[in-house]
């Protein structure tokens, strides 16, 4: 049987009909400015987002590394959480590439405030011989705290407090259409809030490549530029942008059934005392969860469901991540909750020290209020 993959939602595969889309698609050389399903997936998704241009790029990466360079020079700090992708997967690049420094807070379930924001400017001077603040950096959903959503009432205020302080601000929308999804807002709604926002297409909504960088014109100009300078300016990427359209036009409101599936198998899961959900009612797509058991490691414990047939993600030492995604079923999910279960007490029962289980893993739930993301 296949295995139920819930490693992240970047695995699905695209469906027949998207790859004829993609096989129809009219394509031409877009670095001579001539690929008009590229132009049309560009003004479709700056006009849902209310920002004047945008521009196709290979990788959510990408765009997030472009969108440093349009907002900074080499020296400035970025304002971010330090759960965040563009901290937690992306600090190498970004001091590399952009040269700037991550200056990074720790939030309540990652959603910064302005005071957390104004005390981390204030720990140091900010005369014009030192570090400038140029940029906000804030992430929609936020995964690596379980796929939270950044309210959109809070972002409104960092927003307005970026505009009168001369801040830049930055959403990295990855899973910004889980966000809006789950918040039943508009996506323009977010797009007003920013300066910049990167969107991605291989993940919830399921389309093998790409993501998009959306600004004003003149931004989106020197964004061109600089995806140029990374290697990202492609040719014939209309059928990859075909993938992308067609995702958009199809996998946006069925989202929420993976927002569904995801508090399902939370609660199957919380349901079992051997194991320890840190996110109990998620907001979108993503399930952390952890053994009450601190002689296996996360590694391990996955290695033992994937022969079992269920894929997970050891996010960190102990803890585990599910994301629900296109092609995951009802059935997938109990099937998988079951496997999880069945697995977790073939292991607690066969492990060393196994009458120091089910207290083991206190420290996590320490980590509840914060984030699921145990950063030192
Ligand atoms: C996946 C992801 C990225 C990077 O996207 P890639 O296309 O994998 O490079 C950036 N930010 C967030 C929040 C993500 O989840």
């Amino acid at each position: 049987m296949k295995p139920i993959d819930l490693r992240s939602d970047t695995l699905t595969t695209p469906s027949i009909e998207m790859r004829r889309a993609m096989a129809n698609a009219v394509v031409g050389d877009d670095c001579y400015g001539e690929d008009s399903t590229v132009q049309k997936l560009e003004r479709v998704v700056a006009d849902l987002f209310g920002k004047e241009s945008a521009l196709f790029m290979p990788t959510g990466t990408m765009s997030n590394q472009v969108a440093l360079r349009i907002h900074t020079r080499p020296g400035d700090e970025v304002l971010t959480d330090a759960a965040y992708h563009i901290a937690y997967f992306e600090s190498a690049q970004s001091s590399d590439l952009a040269g700037v420094m991550l200056n990074t807070c720790s939030s309540p379930r990652g959603v910064l405030d302005i005071e957390t924001l104004e005390r981390q400017i204030a720990t140091k001077p900010r005369g014009g011989n030192y570090a400038q603040v140029r940029l906000i950096w804030l992430e929609n959903s936020i995964s690596g705290c379980g796929g939270v959503v950044f309210p959109l009432p809070r972002l409104r205020e960092i927003s307005s407090f970026a505009r009168t302080s001369g801040y830049h601000l930055h959403i990295d929308g990855a899973r910004i259409f889980n966000a809006a999804i789950a918040e039943g807002q508009p996506f323009h709604a977010y797009g007003e809030c920013c300066d910049t926002i990167s969107i991605c297409f291989a993940k919830g909504l399921g389309a093998p490549f790409g993501s998009a960088l959306l600004g004003s014109a003149e931004q989106i100009r020197e964004a061109k530029r600089f995806r140029k300078w990374y290697g990202g300016a492609l040719h014939q990427s209309g059928i990859m942008a075909a993938g992308a359209l067609y995702a958009l036009e199809h996998n946006i409101s069925r989202l929420a059934e993976d927002h569904s599936n995801a508090r399902r198998l939370a609660l199957l899961l919380g349901h079992d005392p051997l194991l320890h959900v840190s996110t109990p009612d998620p907001e979108t797509n993503m399930v952390y969860f952890n053994l009450r058991h601190d002689q296996i490691t996360a590694a391990q414990f996955a290695r033992e469901c994937a022969r079992e047939g269920v894929l997970l993600f050891p996010w960190t030492g102990d803890v585990v991540r599910a994301v629900t995604h296109l092609g995951i079923t009802d059935n997938d999910i109990a099937r998988a909750a079951a496997i999880i279960s069945a697995v977790a007490h073939r292991v607690v029962k066969s492990a060393p020290h196994s009458s120091a289980s089910i207290t083991g893993a206190t420290r996590i739930e320490g980590e509840e209020s914060r984030c699921v993301t145990p950063i030192q």
